[in-house]
């Protein structure tokens, strides 16, 4: 086991494959999972370097402890609010006692080169001006100091992610926007059907390939409607949003495709 260490690249060979941590030293194993996130380094080496897209979009987080929140302010519920190129996701986090607040406004561009920052308050504050009274006692609620803006960035969706003896899981596979919430739901299901087709296959070139053909489609549709439910959330015109949602029933399209996937069970061929 080595924790805390930055992976540089990698060999392979028939046998086995070798990692190059950043500080010199190498680890060998029968198989890599390049689970490194959006800008992952073994995806570099694998699909080779593709410049990740900033989509327009960015996210404010922040969580607010219940007692300092109003007290008819929410159900034990997720709800998201929609508003002109902006929505707001709130749900309960730690059995209720705190809310999760996540804001996506618009914004044409992302000039700084770290994609996470602390804001001023005032300036998430101002975002949200006009909006419902819950939205408003909730970032009045919130701690000033600890208000994090993040660059939401995206790839298009591949279909190859994986060599004889590597291959990705999670955001270094397949980014997405958090829109349907299901980022790290997919690195969860990767890893389930993964760990299925090391378990069933004779060789490990044949497991990667199991795994990944078996994730490709379901994973490229998470990321493509992820993003088209970016636009149905912020639509300008109030009626226009009316008419899009009368036409969407979204609980009942995602319960036929996305929430009824079991990945412990479903047929790997
Ligand atoms: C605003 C926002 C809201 C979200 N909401 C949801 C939600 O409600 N539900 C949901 O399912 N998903 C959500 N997501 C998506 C979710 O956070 C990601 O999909 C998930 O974290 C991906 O997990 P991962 O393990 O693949 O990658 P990561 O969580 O990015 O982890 C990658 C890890 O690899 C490490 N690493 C990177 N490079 C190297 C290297 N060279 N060597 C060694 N280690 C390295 C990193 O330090 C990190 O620890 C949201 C995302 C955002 C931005």
């Amino acid at each position: 086991m080595c924790l805390n260490c930055k992976v540089a690249g990698f060999t392979e060979s028939a046998s086995g494959v070798t990692v190059r941590l950043a500080d010199g030293p190498t680890v060998q194993g029968d198989v890599l999972i390049g689970a490194d996130g959006i800008k992952s380094t073994v995806r570099a080496q694998i699909v080779g370097e593709t410049p990740v897209t900033y989509t327009g979009y960015v996210a404010w987080r922040l969580t607010v402890p219940r007692e300092n929140l109003p007290q008819d302010t929410m159900d034990l519920v997720g709800a998201v609010w929609c508003g002109p190129k902006n929505h707001a996701v709130l749900c309960w986090l730690c059995s209720g006692r705190v809310l999760n607040f996540v804001g996506c406004p618009e914004r044409a561009e992302w000039e700084d080169e770290s994609w996470t920052q602390r804001r001023p308050w005032e300036e998430l504050k101002a975002e949200y001006a006009g909006w419902h009274p819950m939205i408003q006692s909730i970032l009045d609620a919130a701690d000033r100091n600890e208000c994090y803006r993040w660059a939401l960035n995206n790839r298009k969706p591949i279909y190859n992610w994986s060599t004889a003896r590597a291959t990705l899981l999670g955001d270094a596979a397949h980014p997405t926007l958090p829109f349907l919430a299901q980022g790290a739901v997919m690195a969860i299901e990767d890893a389930a059907v993964l760990a299925r087709a090391l378990e069933g296959s004779d060789t490990v070139a044949a497991a990667l390939q199991l795994y990944q053909r078996n994730r490709v489609d379901r994973t490229a549709r998470v990321v493509t409607e992820s993003t088209e439910q970016g636009g149905l959330y912020h639509i300008v015109d109030v009626e226009e949003m009316k008419r899009a949602f009368a036409k969407k029933n979204v609980a009942k399209e995602r319960a036929e495709w996305l929430y009824c996937y079991d990945p412990l069970n479903v047929t790997l061929n």
